[in-house]
């Protein structure tokens, strides 16, 4: 690996500055889980490594009922995983986190990581975007507000520039009865990456299982992770059934643009987008039954 020196600012203000002062010369490093590997294989080969996991705003984990969820770019996957509140309120984020790599991965790894790697099967992915997360990028210049969904912007590709850090990511606090699910598929139980990947997110009405709002998401199926609205549509307003199920099942079907690789032929990615996408609903539709 090609030498480096290793910068480790403690305010935001500071990682900014440097951001700023090194720009293309300069990677962020959070886990390192991702980052160590492309510089080891020589894909990044920055002159500045600026470590962000000291800065405390970046490690924010906070809950409000009006104002929601507050998770700092640096915090964990393990800290995700194992939070109460996100295990109460948003198990498809807890299981999204769970799904990473190992146990010491998740230690090291984070939900900032995931998402500025940028990688079509990241697992926290399909998760955000049901639960519309917000990000909030910095820099010197000042700060902006990107609906997560349209932070990627292809394979490994977002629109983060170069002198640019993502802070935090904001959640809305669910409605009642809101719940989610998050179901990945692998070749192999452990450290294996997703082979589909579907989130789900769903508010039923207060006196039935109506299903009032409904958010679909997949990953591994196309360039970044997508939003699958045909299906969300198909279920709002209906009270679920295998029918329903199956009609939202094709239409994420439909919606996936799936490529062959070593993992899985497109053939078979886009038949468990159907799959998957009903057993995710059917999961968040119960979960959202005893959702306070
Ligand atoms: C053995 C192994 C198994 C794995 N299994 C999985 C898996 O099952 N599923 C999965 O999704 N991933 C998996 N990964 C990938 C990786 O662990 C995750 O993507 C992890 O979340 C990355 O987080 P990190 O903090 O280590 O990121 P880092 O490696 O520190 O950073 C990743 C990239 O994001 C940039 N970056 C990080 N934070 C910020 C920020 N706040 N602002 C701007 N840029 C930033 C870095 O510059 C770098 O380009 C695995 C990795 C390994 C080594």
């Amino acid at each position: 690996m090609k030498d480096f020196t290793y910068l480790a600012p403690t305010t935001l203000g500071e990682a900014l500055d440097l951001l700023s002062t090194h720009r293309e010369r300069a990677k962020v490093l959070a886990g390192g889980t991702d980052l160590m590997l492309l510089m080891q294989d020589g894909v990044f080969t920055p002159d500045y490594v600026i470590d962000i996991r000291r800065i405390p705003e970046l490690n924010t984990l906070e809950f409000d009922p009006q104002r929601g969820l507050l998770v700092g770019a640096a915090t964990t996957l393990r800290r995700i995983e194992t939070s109460p509140v996100i295990l109460q309120k948003y198990p498809q984020l807890a299981s999204g986190a769970r799904e990473i790599g190992s146990v010491q991965i998740r230690n090291l790894g984070s939900i900032g990581g995931n998402i500025c790697t940028a990688t079509p099967s990241g697992d926290i992915l399909p998760s955000l975007l049901s639960l519309e997360a917000t990000a909030r990028i910095a820099s010197a210049r000042g700060e902006r507000s990107v609906p997560l969904e349209a932070f990627f912007t292809g394979v490994r590709k977002t629109v983060l520039q170069p002198d640019e850090l993502l802070v935090d990511l904001r959640i809305a606090a669910p409605p009642p009865r809101t719940s989610g699910s998050y179901i990945k598929l692998y070749t192999r139980p452990a450290m294996d990456l997703a082979i589909v990947g579907v989130a789900a997110t769903v508010t039923l009405s207060a006196g039935d299982s109506t299903i009032q709002r409904a958010r679909i998401s997949l990953g591994a199926v196309a360039p970044t992770p997508i939003r699958v609205r045909e299906a969300e549509e198909i279920l709002v307003g209906r009270v679920l059934t295998d029918e329903i199920l199956a009609e939202a099942g094709q239409a994420a079907a439909r919606a996936a643009r799936p490529i062959s690789d070593v993992r899985a032929s497109a053939e078979y990615r886009r038949e468990q987008c159907d799959l998957m996408t009903r057993r995710a609903v059917r999961q968040a539709v119960e979960r959202a039954k005893s959702a306070a």
